[in-house]
């Protein structure tokens, strides 16, 4: 039998709330199968799957983190916060999200728009049936209805035509600071933690997302190797931060990020995680 220190976690899951291809339960599921003593639900901008997640977490007996991540801007570029334990009912944090989601609408109509007017007879409808009713959309989606209307061969032909930043068909998204999704993170009772920083933070603009109050680094993650994984380790220890990580699962078929559980995250750093959100 494997020992507590062998158990496995998985911290970072997206579901087809966001721009994953499982449904929420379904995602337990493949936690379930996958062997984890524990997993995480952390779509972008939504916490639409958290009901539909925990539910079935229960049901298999695995412990269940509820958590979200956000997508935060400043001249430096993009940050993405993990926001863990936050409390889905805290009326700001809501407000936000549903403003955030519509805006992710009109944006998503905004695309289909430049893309008729380069001659691509792609409606908003069809966009919208590569998502959840319940989900948000976003450029993925765009680019699954892309190939599935036959005007591009594959996905990465929808970004780097049309999609990406600086094609035609871009639209920017409504943007919020780092440290304004810390504070909406903490406000909703949350514990905020830096998402693959490795490669995009150095130690000064870490320390900065500490000074705004960030709690954690993800230090397991796909897009880390040996040398990001022995920085952030060192920082957070230094700085007295918590350790998280995760696959970022897309789904099951989604061969560009990681398989869940690929990541060795410790069970005692959910633990930690856990304990800490308690305080
Ligand atoms: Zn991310
Ligand atoms: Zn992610």
């Amino acid at each position: 039998m494997a020992g507590e220190a062998e158990a496995r976690v998985d911290l970072h899951v997206h579901s087809r709330r966001s721009d994953g291809l499982a449904e929420p339960a379904e995602a337990m599921e493949a936690a379930r199968a996958a062997g984890l003593a524990a997993v995480a639900l952390t779509d972008h901008d939504t916490l639409a799957g958290i009901g539909e997640a925990r539910a079935r977490a229960e049901e298999l007996g695995l412990p269940f983190v509820p958590g979200i991540e956000f997508s935060a801007y400043d001249e430096s570029g993009t940050t993405h916060i993990l926001g863990y334990y936050v409390d889905s009912g805290d009326r700001e944090l809501e407000e936000h999200l549903s403003e955030a989601r519509s805006s992710r609408t009109r944006r998503a109509a905004r695309m289909a728009e430049k893309l008729n007017a380069l001659g691509i007879g792609l409606s908003l409808e069809e966009v919208e049936a590569q998502a959840s009713h319940e989900g948000l959309l976003a450029r993925p989606h765009v680019a699954r209805a892309l190939v599935a209307g036959g005007w591009v061969k594959s996905y990465a032909e929808a970004f780097n035509r049309f999609l990406a930043v600086g094609q035609p068909a871009y639209v920017p998204t409504r943007r919020i600071a780092p440290a304004e999704a810390i504070r909406l993170i903490h406000g909703a009772g949350g514990l905020a933690v830096l998402a693959h920083g490795g490669k995009t933070h150095g130690d000064e603009a870490i320390r900065e997302l500490v000074a705004a109050g960030l709690d954690g680094l993800e230090i397991l993650h796909p897009d880390h190797g040996p040398a990001e994984i022995a920085r952030l380790q060192g920082l957070a220890a230094e700085l007295d931060l918590l350790e998280t990580g995760g696959s970022d699962w897309h789904g099951p078929h989604d061969s560009r990020r990681g398989q869940l559980a690929s990541q060795p995250v410790p069970f005692e750093w959910y633990d930690r995680l856990r304990v800490a959100a308690l305080a």
